[in-house]
């Protein structure tokens, strides 16, 4: 956050104002419904003192949870089991002197929902989002859009545009305020699951900066080559605006299945004989830990403007690799 001023920064000026330096930023997951937030307050605290300029909030999909009824019978809800993003948002915000960024989905939410979340977001001072489709619902095989709401991450970077030219969705409101979101979409160095080709994906990607986005945060990925080759191809299709690697340390022996099986991507054979060679998972919290150190070194020495860390809701390895980094 620009104190001075007492207004939030854009991810985009953060990276401007870093002038070549890398910056240390990490993403969280909110609690589930009925749980305190001091948990998460928790986990960031030992995170603050590697000056991230911004933490990511996810949002997560709506799920089928069964409620039991008399006589054992099972009653079949959809409920959000994690909901707060904005609220989260702003409470980071206010407690660390952070710039907080939610992500808004496609997925579960009609136009209507996404123009009151953005608006909640306005009035809150959040001038940054992640635009982001969405997976499927557990229980779907392929992603499903809600009706009348936005079908790809690209129609919601569109819509965020447009609130942006103070252009809402119908066309009585008459603005003096427009908003000013700096947008960010996510990035896959190894190809989207759902993508038929690398080439098309990355024109999608292209669809997406072209519509508005200002800055990319890649899917994890365990090998930094296919991040400089991602890089590399999206620049030479033209698309100019920050790429920000983000990436996550192994801490259980079951993500060496688990990470291939849901995000479709590949693990280098070193580190999987360096994880399989594990007696337990405090060894392989420590592999883990040792791998994203060496990632992160050279992600910094090839000149990254942030490196971005998915935390899932822990931070002792996090904390354990930005000491070694930042
Ligand atoms: P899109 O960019 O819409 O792409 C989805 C697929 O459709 C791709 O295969 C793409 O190639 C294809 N496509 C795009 N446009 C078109 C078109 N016009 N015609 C045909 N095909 C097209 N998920 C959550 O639920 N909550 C989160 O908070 C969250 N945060 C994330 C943060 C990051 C940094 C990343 C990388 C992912 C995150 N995800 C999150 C997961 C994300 O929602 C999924 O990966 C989802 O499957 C795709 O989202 P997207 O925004 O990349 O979609």
């Amino acid at each position: 956050m620009d104190r001075a001023g007492d207004r939030p920064m854009k991810i985009t000026d953060h990276i401007k104002n870093a002038k070549g330096e890398t910056h240390f930023s990490f993403e969280i997951i909110p609690p589930q419904k009925g749980q305190s937030i001091q948990k998460l307050y928790d986990n960031i605290d030992p995170l603050m003192e590697f000056k991230p300029p911004f933490i990511d909030v996810t949002t997560s999909r709506e799920e089928h949870v069964y409620i039991k009824k008399e006589g054992g019978l099972l009653e079949q809800k959809i409920t959000r089991m994690r909901p707060g993003t904005v609220g989260i948002c702003a409470s980071l915000m206010h407690k660390y002197n952070v710039d907080t960024v939610p992500h808004v989905l496609c997925g579960g939410f009609t136009k209507e929902e996404t123009e009151y979340v953005l608006v909640d977001c306005q009035y809150l001072g959040i001038e940054n989002v992640m635009a982001l489709r969405g997976d499927a619902m557990k229980h779907e095989s392929y992603f499903i859009p809600q009706k009348e709401g936005n079908k790809y991450a690209s129609e919601l970077v569109s819509q965020i545009s447009d609130l942006n030219k103070g252009k809402y969705l119908h066309e009585i409101i008459e603005t003096t305020y427009n908003s000013n979101f700096c947008i960010g979409v996510a990035g896959y160095p190894e190809k989207h699951l759902e993508s038929p080709s690398m080439a098309s994906d990355l024109r999608k990607l292209k669809e997406k900066v072209d519509a508005g986005a200002d800055y990319v945060v890649t899917q994890m990925f365990f090998d930094n080559q296919k991040y400089f080759n991602f890089v590399e191809a999206a620049r030479k299709i033209g698309i100019t605006v920050p790429i920000i690697p983000g990436i996550k340390p192994i801490a259980v022996k079951r993500h060496l299945n688990i990470l291939p099986q849901v995000f479709r991507l590949n693990l280098p054979d070193v580190l999987v004989s360096a994880i399989e060679k594990c007696k337990d998972n405090k060894e392989v919290r420590q592999a883990g830990i040792e791998w994203t150190i060496e990632q992160s070194k050279e992600l910094k020495a090839a000149g990254v403007p942030v490196i971005h860390y998915y935390s899932m809701g822990k931070s002792d390895n996090i904390k354990a690799i930005a000491s070694q980094v930042f």
